[in-house]
């Protein structure tokens, strides 16, 4: 055991689990559940497997209601001493933890790759983000302020205090679940909550496992971080319901999302609640666009992780003048795609997560046709490898326009001048992410300003995040924003202590 004596607190640091242990991490299988590794009870198990193999990683048996109950449990008793810790000794476990992040990397790494057939490129653009939203929680503890607030009563001083929520429930998605857990999680711990996630079903080990051996080897103490796996179905509900957390920060889809806000609203008790949900981002090329510097970015706004990914380009518009030469040079840099194996660190395009999605994919290209969208090209698909499609003359009544599209097809729409482009950029209940491509960067900026959505990108691609800059949608797409300043809100409440220093004269 080692203390640190600078700080409030101890940090108990398991010896045999230091960050100089390079042994992979082993018993994936189990689950951290209120300070014990351990089975889930309901007596089921679930198979994880690689999108691209196709072979079995790991069987994990399910966590039920109980185990649910323990791990929130747990945490509602162990964080008060968490936040109570002085700030550098929060701060140092997270910087332990992005440590630990470098010194796995492979091995972070691999995970990723084959639990979310995720392509190298991608793997390491995740693995990436995820410590860099590390390192920025590790600054959280000492940027936290309270006020003191001028008041028109005689005597009285106003203090604004923030503190922690207390326990926060974490759900996150499958296409980016290092990062996508991390980012709510790492803020949450650095401002002293105790927090529970409940990872996707296809992406538990780098949804929430992987993160909980983490922090256990950074020296979080115990009961801090339960990590429950279990099927939505079984869980879903009491996740949310459950009276110890008073925050859920949800990752995911917008129908579960908009369930999750009900669910917030109606318990014994109201929640506060993070929606980071799904989108259908325009990418707009005017006609005095640099072209080809437009299509490459389109070609990674549209492709990277086969599309599955909430910021991913969903419409492609572009101004009539150059509409033509648009569409054949995306389509020569698209038919050159390397697509297949997502181990091979040349490939762009590999699995997309399972067969419902692909089955839904060759769903979404079939309506496609049906709708009108004229198929301009496509790949050979194989395995769950689903091959790059492109549809042009996409108008804004097809589903492909509408509904979000997450993965490798994209449509392309017709613009006949801006003011046309931006109206068709804004006919969504979509407003994540958007991009403009234009030669003047002021009118650029003009264009995106008057887009609906939480961020916007000029001269750039809409797949976009960093830690310090506020990251989140507006209608459809979501509610709150994170990273930097913007988490350290959403992760702390604020409470008005006010203080009557000389007895006060009331009306009556
Ligand atoms: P999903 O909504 O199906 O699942 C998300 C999570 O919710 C999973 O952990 C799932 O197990 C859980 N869940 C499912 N039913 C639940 C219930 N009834 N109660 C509680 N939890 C439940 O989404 P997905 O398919 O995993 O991810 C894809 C979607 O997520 C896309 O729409 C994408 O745009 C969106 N997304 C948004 C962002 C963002 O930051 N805005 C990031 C990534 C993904």
């Amino acid at each position: 055991m080692a203390s640190d004596p600078e700080s409030k607190g101890t940090v108990v640091i398991n010896p045999e689990n230091n960050v100089n242990n390079n042994h992979p991490y082993s018993d994936l299988n189990l689950q951290l559940i209120g300070g014990v590794w351990r089975e889930g009870r309901t007596g089921r198990s679930m198979t994880v497997s690689d999108p691209f193999t196709q072979q079995t990683l790991l069987e994990i048996a399910l966590a039920n209601k109980d185990d649910l109950n323990e791990a929130y449990a747990k945490a509602k008793a162990a964080q008060p001493g968490w936040a109570a810790m002085g700030p550098s000794t929060r701060a140092k476990v997270l910087l332990r933890a992005a440590q630990i992040f470098d010194d796995r990397h492979d091995e972070l790494v691999e995970w990723i790759i084959s639990e979310s057939g995720s392509t190298r490129i991608k793997a390491e653009i995740e693995w990436a983000s995820a410590k860099a939203i590390t390192l920025e929680a590790a600054s959280f503890p000492s940027r936290v302020h309270g006020r003191i607030v001028e008041s028109d009563v005689p005597d009285k001083e106003n203090r604004v205090y923030r503190r922690p929520l207390g326990v926060v429930g974490v759900i996150s998605p499958w296409n980016f679940p290092f990062h996508l857990t991390q980012r709510s999680l790492a803020p949450a711990l650095a401002l002293g909550n105790a927090v529970v996630v409940k990872p996707a079903s296809d992406t538990p080990v780098t949804g929430g496992l992987l993160l909980a051996r983490i922090f256990e080897e950074a020296g979080l103490p115990e009961g801090v971080l339960s990590v429950v796996v279990g099927a939505g179905s079984e869980i879903g509900d009491d996740f949310v319901l459950h009276p110890a957390p008073s925050f859920i920060s949800f990752t995911g889809s917008t129908p579960i999302g908009q369930n999750i806000a009900r669910q917030a609203g109606s318990g014994d008790y109201l929640k506060h609640v993070a929606l980071e949900l799904g989108g259908n981002n325009p990418f707009v090329v005017l006609a005095d666009a640099d072209l080809k510097q437009a299509v490459h970015a389109a070609v990674v706004g549209k492709f990277l992780h086969q599309g599955q990914i909430c910021m991913a380009i969903n419409r492609i518009i572009v101004e009539e003048p150059i509409y033509d030469s648009f569409v054949s040079l995306f389509i020569q840099r698209v038919s050159n795609l390397v697509i297949g194996d997502p181990k091979n660190p040349a490939t762009s395009v590999g699995p997309v997560i399972n067969r419902k999605q692909f089955a839904g994919l060759v769903d979404k290209v079939e309506q496609a046709k049906a709708d009108g969208a004229t198929l301009a090209y496509a790949g050979e698909s194989a395995g769950l490898v689903f091959a790059p499609h492109v549809f042009t003359e996409v108008t804004s009544d097809m589903e492909l326009a509408y509904e979000e599209i997450f993965g490798p097809i994209s449509g392309i729409m017709r613009a006949r001048d801006a003011d046309h482009a931006l109206e068709l950029a804004n006919a969504t209940r979509f407003g994540l992410s958007a991009a403009v491509f234009s030669g003047d960067i002021e009118r650029g900026v003009q264009f995106a300003r008057r887009i609906h959505s939480g961020m916007a990108h000029v001269n750039d691609m809409p797949v976009a995040d960093a830690p310090n800059v506020p990251f989140g949608g507006e209608k459809n797409s979501g509610l709150g924003r994170f990273n930097g300043d913007w988490a350290i809100d959403e992760f702390t409440t604020t409470q008005w202590v006010s203080v009557q220093r000389q007895p006060r004269h009331y009306p009556f």
